[in-house]
């Protein structure tokens, strides 16, 4: 395995920023990571694991080793009538592991069709999307600790998942590399149509006789309508988690904001769209040389060629800084900076 000095993260990050890593290694292998970590100053330096680069923001150059998971494979590891259980490298294309799974008739992960990046980052932060979350397939995950440079099994529990969240974004933050992932995928799918532009988008389709593969498609077409495509435009997709409110904040909020968006968390809390929030903020379509705030959604800070990182963290502080200002929110960074 070979390790690269001073290099160019361009191509590896969806912002597309142009900054230089110190040091740059491919791992295909678990035995990668523990040959590496022999090296004698591996566990002094500063280490990053990259998948797709598609949820990071690198606020300038890295001043040290990041490795790229290229971990490949999928598997079939046991069946039974009603279900599959596939082990899936971290470094697997996540969008290539749901058409894979479609194809072969399993369902559950269908909703989370074309999100980018791959496997080993899904469960980071709980990847979500259109009524579905990783958690509600996922069984356990294998993850190379640092400390020890021992193979550890994670479970749901152990995960701790929750809104875009595990606890490898938490207290583990930096201490485990995921090599695996262990999905269970039904082979009798049941179908999520619960988010309502899924519902009408196949109404739209004329699907009559609804498949997996119909919802993949039709959240393939919404997600191409609302999102800016990262190979044309840099960017990481939601900048900001949803802020999740007590319903007595809501409910204060009401009234000077009639037409504020909710949807219900749980009993006593609620979701307001971040992007609403930003809008409100006069943020939509604001554009400063390189950087600026995308025209059609105001989730998503964009790179239109040549930003700094340190450029885009501001702009995030900007827009944190008026939603505090106007509606008392705090609003928190999902993609993850660096
Ligand atoms: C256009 C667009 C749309 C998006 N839509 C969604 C969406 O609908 N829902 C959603 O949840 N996300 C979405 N995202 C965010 C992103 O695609 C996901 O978070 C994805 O899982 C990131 O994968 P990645 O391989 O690119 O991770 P990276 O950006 O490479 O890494 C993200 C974080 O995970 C860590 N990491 C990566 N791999 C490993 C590993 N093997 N072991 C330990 N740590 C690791 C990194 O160090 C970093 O902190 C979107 C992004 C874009 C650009």
């Amino acid at each position: 395995m070979e390790i690269q000095h001073h290099v160019s993260l361009k191509h590896y990050n969806t912002f597309g920023l142009d900054i230089t890593a110190s040091e740059l290694a491919t791992i295909e292998h678990e035995n990668d990571i523990s040959i590496l970590s022999e090296v004698p100053d591996f566990s002094t330096q500063s280490l990053l694991v990259l998948g797709g680069g598609s949820n990071v923001l690198f606020s300038g150059d890295y001043a040290g080793l990041v490795l790229k998971n290229n971990i490949l494979g999928k598997e079939v590891l046991k069946q039974n009538e009603e279900f599959v259980w596939v082990r899936l490298g971290a470094g697997e294309n996540w969008h290539q592991v749901v058409l894979w799974s479609i194809e072969n008739g399993w369902g559950g992960i269908e909703n989370l069709s074309l999100i980018p990046g791959t496997v080993g980052a899904a469960p980071m932060q709980n990847i979500g999307a259109y009524g579905v979350e990783l958690s509600s397939v996922f069984e356990y995950l294998e993850a190379f600790e640092l400390k020890t440079g021992k193979i550890a099994q994670f479970n749901t529990t152990d995960c701790d998942f929750g809104y875009r969240y595990s606890v490898f974004k938490g207290p583990l933050k930096q201490q485990f590399i995921i090599t695996r992932v262990i999905l269970k995928l039904s082979k009798h799918p049941t179908f999520n149509t619960s988010y309502g532009a899924v519902a009408q988008t196949l109404e739209e389709m004329g699907v009559e006789q609804l498949t997996i593969k119909d919802i993949s498609s039709a959240v393939i077409k919404i997600r191409q309508s609302k999102l800016p495509d990262p190979a044309v435009i840099g960017n990481a997709g939601s900048f900001f988690k949803n802020p999740i409110v007590a319903n007595e904040t809501l409910n204060n909020l009401k009234t000077e904001y009639t037409n504020i968006p909710s949807y219900a968390f749980d009993n006593s809390y609620s979701k307001i769209p971040a992007g609403w929030l930003i809008e409100q903020c006069q943020w939509k379509g604001y554009r400063k040389g390189s950087i600026g705030v995308h025209a059609k959604q105001a989730l998503v800070l964009v790179n239109y060629g040549g930003a700094k990182g340190r450029e885009l963290v501001d702009l995030s502080k900007q827009i944190q800084a008026s939603v505090q200002s106007r509606f008392g929110i705090e609003l928190i960074p999902e993609v993850n900076i660096v």
